[in-house]
């Protein structure tokens, strides 16, 4: 007998929940099947159209199971369905490039709130810019911007120029290593979301078989590549410059003290659940 569309959700939503996932992401694998928003699967009609624009409701069938599949086999959902959500961007992401993650939204919150006291136009280095999650947010949230994103993955750059493409074309691309970025260049503000994990941290399943390594581990102590953001920073930015980095929760200390060399004013800020996560500063 043909599963009736709610069975087919409640199917997926048990399958989940059986290997240890969160059942709401059953929703968002058939809403990506059918082509729909989430909050449209409430909708009889909009099912209904989608169902029927597909035609054969066995290939949908078939492409929701393979998915519910894939998840359980720990790809991360946004992978899955291409899309990831970030602020009030939908951003395209998939094999090789970090998933944004809710952390980095308060990161983007300071950096504007910094922007607000600025005059005229402002330069904003985005350094290690991955999909472009923080580029993006910065350059539609704060039109008076000029932002260049620099990345020096090939994989992690097809998905940020399909990003710039559809969100916002002013956003500058760069693929270039960090360290070497810009020389000769100066800019009013940096900021930064580098790979900061400690080699030897053991991290969840979907982010450690999925995403890319490069984007993630910063050496033995993980401060390898902060280190040299930092540095990269203090080199672009111009004096009274602004720096917004994210870092780990354990590395609040260390990245304090690699700042006081060449910055001032240098704030730690917690995330929603109280953890140190990033820091601003100013270059002296
Ligand atoms: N915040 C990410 C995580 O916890 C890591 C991002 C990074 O290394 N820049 O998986």
């Amino acid at each position: 007998m043909e599963l009736t569309f709610k069975e087919f959700l409640q199917g997926g939503k048990e399958q989940l929940a059986r290997a240890g996932f969160a059942e709401v992401e059953a929703e968002h694998l058939l809403a990506h099947t059918l082509g729909i928003s989430r909050m449209d699967l409430h909708n009889p009609l909009t099912v209904e159209n989608a169902l029927s624009a597909i035609g054969d409701l066995t290939i949908a069938e078939e492409t929701y199971w393979k998915l519910l599949d894939r998840r359980c086999a720990h790809e991360p959902l946004q992978y899955l369905t291409g899309v990831a959500y970030f602020r009030h961007l939908e951003l395209k992401v998939g094999p090789g490039v970090l998933v944004p993650r809710p952390e980095s939204e308060l990161l983007v919150e300071a950096v504007l709130t910094h922007l607000e006291k600025l005059p005229g136009a402002v330069s904003v280095v985005d350094l290690g810019s991955g999909s472009g999650a923080l580029a993006l947010a910065i350059a539609t949230e704060a039109p008076r911007t000029h932002v260049i994103a620099v990345e020096k993955s090939a994989d992690a750059i097809h998905w940020l120029k399909e990003n710039v493409s559809f969100i916002d074309e002013k956003v500058r691309i760069l693929e270039s290593d960090v360290a070497t970025a810009l020389e000769g260049v100066k800019c009013d503000v940096v900021i930064a979301n580098p790979p900061y994990i400690p080699d030897s941290e053991v991290l969840p399943k979907d982010v450690a078989t999925h995403e890319p390594a490069v984007a993630l581990f910063g050496g033995p102590d993980g401060m390898r590549a902060p280190r040299l953001f930092i540095s990269a920073a203090a080199r672009l930015l111009k004096p009274g410059g602004f720096l917004a980095i994210e870092h780990h929760e354990t590395q609040a200390a260390e990245v304090g003290d690699v700042l006081t060399v060449e910055f001032e004013d240098i704030l730690l800020h917690k995330d929603l659940n109280g953890r140190p996560r990033f820091t601003t500063a100013v270059r002296r």
